[in-house]
């Protein structure tokens, strides 16, 4: 598209257009941070103050049976199965992605324990979300029985990194940072052949990048959902387990929820035979409630569409950038190849922090991450051609004038 009135045109066709109505966006306002927060459904609010005012204000206690709240993280994690291409049964929402990573690293780890005594490394990437890293480190020093940690960067790769000494695998699907995905159903076959076990971590694809766990044969994958899945903030995460893996699947938190017969307050643990044995204790009722508007949008959406759209916005994206701010500072971390390409577009910039700021005082809404990287999420349900066009000439415009220079776009807050 070489000018705005392409861009127009091009959402005019838009078959997926319709779906930006389903959202409450501020005026004025370009959201490229999706991948961080979503943005709000319309019909939450509705649903949380039902949620609030009828089934708690008026149902209480009741609205545990009455309005199945007891279901509720597995009722959702039966349609979430359905997003990542899992089955009914695999899935539970609850908890956090930390929590899940944990829980997940827990079960596989107990498995090859079984299977393969003598496996005592995980690897993952040096570049995970590093909360995925945290968790894996206290994992090992909780069981304390010599599991070590292999990190796969530049210097080592997958390939070299697999060997009869590995017992689990944590990759995240979508760097959150890059924005590189792997190819999920080619490594978990590799990871397979060496004898390990695998979990994803689908933080930026679900709802972003058409996911088919059951197909792949995937072992276990955790998520969130406040991100593509527009869940809210806090909404709770997701834990998927492989139907084949499910009986003996165990879990590190056993609690009541996990329970095969919770309400029979027996002395001791009893898990559940299906997804549900990943849940620990009483779950978040208004926050699951609310987020599963999100949901809804989500699994209405044609995935071939919304993968195809994404593709387009985030080329669009760095073709802009590349045409009209030549000799720009900007170097692309993002790829350029569609297969490994997720749904956001990542550049460095020595100023990054400070060009962030500025783009974001003229409302165009982005994040920093360490180091010196600008990310812009695309999420194609909200976002269209002409924002793109738009939020690149805003672009422009900050690095023009230098903003680094303002002292007000250096200060920085608790969360960046
Ligand atoms: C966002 C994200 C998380 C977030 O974890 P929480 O426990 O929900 O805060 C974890 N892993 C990855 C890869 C992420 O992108």
């Amino acid at each position: 598209m070489q000018n705005r009135e392409g861009c127009v045109a091009a959402d005019r066709n838009d078959p997926l257009a319709q779906y930006r109505d389903r959202f409450s966006l501020p005026e004025g306002v370009i959201y490229l941070d999706g991948n961080s927060l979503g943005v709000l459904p319309k019909d939450a609010p509705a649903r949380a103050a039902q949620v609030i005012a009828e089934e708690w204000g008026e149902g209480l206690v009741r609205s545990w049976n009455t309005y199945h709240w007891f279901d509720l993280p597995v009722r959702i994690g039966d349609k979430l199965a359905r997003l990542i291409g899992g089955t009914a049964g695999e899935c539970v929402a609850t908890d956090t992605t930390s929590i899940n990573v944990f829980k997940a690293l827990g079960a596989a780890l107990d498995m090859q324990r079984e299977d393969h005594p003598d496996r005592r490394v995980i690897i993952s990437e040096r570049e995970n979300f590093p909360s995925d890293l945290y968790v894996v480190e206290g994992m090992i020093e909780l069981l304390d029985r010599g599991y070590e940690l292999r990190l796969i960067d530049e210097q080592l790769t997958l390939e070299a990194a697999l060997g009869d000494d590995v017992a689990v695998v944590l990759l995240t699907h979508a760097n959150y940072r890059t924005g590189r995905i792997w190819d999920l159903p080619t490594v978990t076959a590799q990871v397979h052949a060496a004898g390990a076990l695998v979990i994803w971590d689908l933080c930026h694809s679900a709802g972003a990048v058409p996911v088919a766990l059951d197909e792949a044969n995937a072992d276990f994958a955790v998520g969130c959902t406040y991100k593509y899945l527009n869940g809210g903030p806090g909404s709770p995460a997701f834990v998927w387990v492989a139907d084949r893996h499910l009986a003996r699947a165990k879990q590190p938190l056993s609690g009541w929820w996990g329970h095969a017969r919770p309400f029979d307050m027996a002395e001791s643990f009893a898990p559940a035979q299906t997804g549900r044995k990943f849940l620990t204790g009483t779950q978040p009722i208004i926050s699951l409630a609310t987020m599963e508007v999100g949901i809804d949008i989500a699994l209405s959406v044609d995935e071939a569409a919304l993968r195809a759209k994404s593709l387009e916005l985030t080329s669009l994206f760095i073709q802009l950038v590349e045409e009209r701010i030549p000799n720009s500072s900007l170097t692309l971390i993002t790829p350029r190849d569609h297969a490994e390409r997720g749904s956001h577009v990542s550049f460095q910039h020595p100023e990054g922090y400070a060009v962030m700021q500025a783009l974001i005082a003229r409302g165009v809404i982005g994040d920093y991450r360490e180091p010196e990287v600008l990310r812009f999420g695309v999420t194609p349900l909200y976002l269209g051609y002409a924002d793109i066009w738009d939020a690149v000439e805003t672009l422009r415009q900050v690095l023009a004038e230098e903003p680094w220079n303002n002292p007000e776009f250096q200060l920085r807050g608790a969360v960046t």
